[in-house]
């Protein structure tokens, strides 16, 4: 779908479209459909009944792997970050929800979540919860980016860039790798850190892509008065709604590097619609809270 035409501006004539992964499912939010549907089958293919797999308050990966499992006949359990959630599930939207589709939480301190890989701690929850299909945070491994190569298809070969907002790292990593090389890969991080680079090159092998890191709004799940007016602008233009977290930090920095220049005139942009709507509802309790405009 073509939602920016830039005639005016001759310098630029760039033009961006979208690509809208959120309406693939509607529970199972964008790229975490592509980033489970694998493991989901690798997981049948091993006789797995359970599902365990990590995650914060409002995240859209725990939310997905709830849903999934109710629908495929997992079990699921989810890791949950910071312990005082443990009173909040009823009034946490994302957490009322994944409960809802039968997942069983274990809530943990932030500093037992930075020891979540440790061989230790999943052997103590092995013995607590039995055998289980491990999905690691964010559900990025091999085979989950090996889902995300299939988020481009023929009809996607005319675009000269390709945009998506980065979590983990995985979703970017099947792009890349299933990009033609005349097509360029544009991450916008979503949270602080450069760890992202080396991840990312776990997986791919291609040369074709660039990260942006000057839109994430000063860390992870952070937001301020701009962004919020500009998702709310977008939905109002488009009928497009974007997620605070993820997307909309994307397309505010696309907008920008376009008003800067930055891509060659006559560009075709494609912006990956990841999904991560189910996490506006968490945001704008928050928003509530600081008397802040909410997301409309
Ligand atoms: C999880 C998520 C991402 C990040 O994907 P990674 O593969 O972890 O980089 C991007 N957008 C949305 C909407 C997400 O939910």
């Amino acid at each position: 779908m073509l939602i920016f035409k830039d005639k005016k501006n001759i310098r630029a004539d760039n033009q961006v479209y979208i690509k809208p992964e959120y309406l693939i499912h509607p529970y199972i939010s964008g790229n975490k459909y592509r980033k489970l549907k694998y493991n989901l089958l690798e997981a049948k293919k091993r006789k797995h009944n359970t599902l365990l797999t990590f995650g914060g308050a409002f995240s859209n990966h725990i939310a997905a792997v709830a849903f999934a499992g109710k629908e495929y006949g997992f079990k699921t359990i989810g890791i949950i970050r910071g312990e005082e959630l443990f009173f909040k599930i009823e009034s946490n939207p994302t957490l009322s929800f994944a409960k809802s589709c039968g997942m069983v939480f274990k809530f943990i301190s932030r500093d037992q979540y930075k020891l979540k890989s440790h061989d230790d701690f999943c052997d103590s929850l092995k013995s607590e919860f039995g055998d289980f299909y491990l999905i690691p945070e964010g559900g990025t491994n091999a085979l989950a980016v090996k889902g995300c190569e299939e988020i481009l298809t023929k009809d996607d070969q005319c675009f000269d860039f390709i945009c998506c907002s980065i979590g983990t790292g995985g979703t970017i990593s099947g792009l890349i790798n299933s990009a033609l090389p005349h097509q360029k890969i544009i991450g916008f991080p979503a949270l602080k850190g450069d760890f992202l680079q080396e991840e990312i090159a776990k997986f791919v092998t291609n040369k074709n892509w660039e990260l942006i890191t000057d839109y994430h709004f000063r860390g992870y799940a952070k937001v301020d008065d701009e962004l919020i007016a500009f998702i709310n602008q977008f939905k109002d233009l488009h009928t497009i709604p974007l997620d605070p977290i993820y997307t909309g930090k994307m397309m505010y920095g696309i907008y920008d590097l376009i008003e800067k220049g930055y891509f060659p005139k006559g560009s075709k942009i494609l912006a990956i619609h990841t999904g991560g709507l189910q996490g506006i509802e968490g945001m704008n309790q928050r928003l509530k809270q600081q008397n802040k405009s909410l997301i409309v």
